[in-house]
């Protein structure tokens, strides 16, 4: 599966999408029909949708807090597997997840950035302060630094604002061996563009999806991501192993 890498890698990136949580119960976004949990995407992850109805926004938020946090959700083998192999792996690895969920730290990873927010946090309007959020979040919670209430908004990369991180991200792009995409439809600007990236820097490109996305990595590789990440990782691991 791994035969087109030339020599041993000493850096690695991932990239994750919502199909890599699929199987631990929470849907992913783009569905043939373009909506989110049946929200249309402007309604519930767009500056605009907020401004024209908070509370339609904060009870979707809500929503899949309350979702993450049930006993239902738990992270799954392909969560693991990533979140094991960056323990035995010796070089630099940088995990980038478009997901909003926890399921990557509940799993153990640890050098990971959550380019698009985090559920379970919430920032403040003036001050861009973040907080911890587990429970719902209305209108009128007041917020923990200028008291004021209205002033929270979920921590959320929304449609039309700018990634987290992009400096990091770019940074280990430009300097990875391998990029490695999970789970994602490849619909999503910039991360969409991020294994033409990693080409020009001359990295090994692979896509792990449940079905082809149209995007040209080098290597593609089709099934569930709770098979596919786990079988993969470890025969990189191995190939690292016998190398050195
Ligand atoms: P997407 O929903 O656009 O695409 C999901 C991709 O995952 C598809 O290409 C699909 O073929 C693939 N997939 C589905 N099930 C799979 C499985 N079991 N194994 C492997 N692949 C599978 O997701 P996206 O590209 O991440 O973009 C969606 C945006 O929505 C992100 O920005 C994210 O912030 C947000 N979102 C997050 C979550 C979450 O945090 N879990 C869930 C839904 C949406």
């Amino acid at each position: 599966m791994i035969s087109s890498m030339q020599s041993s890698p000493r850096s690695l990136v991932i990239l994750t999408g919502a199909g890599i949580s699929a199987e631990s119960g929470i849907n992913t976004f783009r569905g043939a029909d373009g909506l989110w949990e049946n929200h249309p995407v402007e309604e519930v992850a767009t500056p605009e949708g907020f401004e024209r109805n908070p509370q339609l926004v904060y009870e979707f938020y809500n929503q899949r807090r309350r979702e993450l946090l049930s006993d239902k959700v738990k992270p799954n083998a392909a969560h693991t597997a990533l979140a094991k192999f960056e323990h035995q792996f010796d070089g630099s690895f940088l995990l980038v997840t478009q997901n909003i969920d926890n399921l990557h730290e509940r799993a153990g990873s640890q050098n990971l950035v959550h380019m698009h927010g985090e559920i379970l946090k919430m920032r403040c309007r003036n001050s861009h302060l973040v907080f911890d959020i587990r429970e719902d979040l209305v209108f009128d919670t007041q917020c923990r630094c200028c008291r004021s209430p209205g002033n929270l908004r979920p921590h959320i990369v929304w449609f039309g604002e700018i990634p987290l991180h992009m400096n990091k991200i770019n940074q280990a792009l430009e300097n990875c061996d391998i990029f490695v995409s999970i789970g994602t439809s490849g619909n999503v600007y910039p991360a969409s563009g991020f294994y033409q990236t990693a080409k020009i820097s001359r990295a090994h490109t692979v896509e792990l999806n449940l079905e082809q996305t149209g995007s040209s990595f080098d290597e593609h590789i089709y099934g569930p991501a709770s098979e596919l990440v786990p079988f993969y990782f470890e025969s990189l691991l191995e190939s690292v192993e016998q190398v050195e």
